[in-house]
């Protein structure tokens, strides 16, 4: 059947009915799966049959969700994991060899950075990152040993846009695996597929899911390297449970109709943050004042959830604001329906000194609001008498 629209495929791809012709996808609650006789047996194990013989290789709940998130991305194959971070590790360790090295935007979710700095240095893997805001540095970083080219955007928590166009022409000029940690824009609004990514990773814990309640994890792409990542994650356990990847799927159901409402409450709320004057500044990637505002309208449909701003009068200042919030969840948590503020020079980013934070965008007195479904009114109230 030819390709239906997006959000037609968000509700529409549904695994086939069983004996009982429900209308909405039962859980298949199952660790194991039986065969016929003897001969069905082998031909399974020999992998001469698709079909599934054990939930940590594969099961019809995640085989579902895999199917969706594909369509939407426009991806060959993928797998589904408890959390995105156990993506990301699958993802990166089943592709990289002791020996090898990653070139990586400085910008990146902090659990993966600690992957890189910490972590793969055990198997001699090595980290270069480069300048989220200066993609001209590079091509000086590649080495003879170079495998991956990694980012994310837009990013976490200063909202800063790469360009993806450029990405995909250096990766594919070099011979690099380019992955993208596509979180927080979701593929309803970005497609790094489009741009040359070979891969895309998804934390489904996020606005996928959107109603902070399942960990999960994605990561689909060209079908050459899925079948290498899918070789690894059958073998090392960090498959997706069945009830999570059947709420995900329900989730991704309504992905385009919240993600839409998000984008309209952030733009509003980054609007009306603009022109106040206990505001240094406010960053949105749909607001002009965006330094790659072009950018982001060129390869997203619509801004994301997040704005940025920095509350005039630095540390004490960000602290009172926080103080003050009365409606908005103060979480480190973001893409839920409940709208979430945090403060990360006294929170996720408190260890560094002001330098350090500066050096990867983030100043003191700087807010991370992850906009929620509430009434865009109420939400811009709170934070009014916040500031005030
Ligand atoms: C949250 C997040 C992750 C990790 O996902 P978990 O589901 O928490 O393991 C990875 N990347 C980004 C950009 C995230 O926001």
């Amino acid at each position: 059947m030819e390709k239906k629209k997006f959000e037609t495929e968000a509700i529409r791809t549904q695994m086939e009915r069983s004996q009982n012709l429900e209308h909405s996808s039962p859980i298949y609650m199952t660790s194991s799966f039986v065969f016929e006789d003897a001969e069905d047996m082998r031909a399974s194990f020999a992998e001469e049959k698709d079909r599934n013989i054990y939930s940590r290789y594969s099961n019809p709940n995640s085989n579902e969700l895999i199917e969706k998130v594909c369509k939407m991305e426009g991806a060959e194959n993928g797998f589904a994991y408890a959390s995105g971070m156990a993506a990301v590790f699958s993802t990166l360790a089943a592709l990289l060899d002791a020996g090898d090295h990653v070139i990586s935007s400085k910008s990146i979710f902090g659990s993966t950075h600690t992957l890189f700095t910490q972590f793969f240095p055990k198997w001699n893997i090595g980290t270069s990152y480069f300048d989220a805001n200066d993609l001209s540095t590079i091509e000086g970083l590649i080495q003879p040993n170079t495998k991956i080219l990694y980012a994310e955007t837009p990013t976490n928590p200063g909202v800063d846009v790469l360009d993806l166009e450029v990405l995909g022409k250096i990766a594919k000029k070099h011979g690099l695996i380019f992955i993208i940690d596509n979180c927080f824009a979701t593929p309803y609004l970005q497609q790094p597929i489009k741009f040359g990514a070979d891969l895309v990773i998804h934390s489904g814990t996020k606005l996928m899911d959107g109603q902070g309640r399942v960990l999960a994890g994605i990561t689909v792409g060209s079908g050459e390297l899925m079948d290498k990542v899918y070789r690894f994650s059958r073998i090392t356990g960090p498959a997706l449970s069945p009830f999570n990847a059947w709420v995900l799927s329900r989730s991704l159901e309504t992905l385009a109709i919240r993600v839409d409402r998000h984008c309209e409450n952030a733009l509003k709320l980054a609007t009306y943050l603009e022109g106040h004057d206990k505001i240094e500044w406010v960053k949105y990637p749909f607001l002009k004042s965006h330094p790659k505002h072009e950018v982001a309208k060129k390869q997203m449909k619509a801004g994301g959830c997040v704005v940025a701003f920095e509350v005039k009068g630095g540390l004490d200042a960000g602290r009172e604001f926080f103080n003050s919030i009365e409606l908005l969840s103060l979480s480190a948590n973001l893409g839920d329906a409940r709208s979430i503020v945090t403060h990360p020079a006294s929170t996720t980013h408190s260890k560094l000194t002001t330098e350090e934070r500066k050096a990867v965008g983030i100043s003191d007195g700087m807010v991370r609001v992850s906009v929620g479904l509430e009434h865009i009114d109420d939400i811009i109230a709170d934070i009014e008498q916040a500031l005030g």
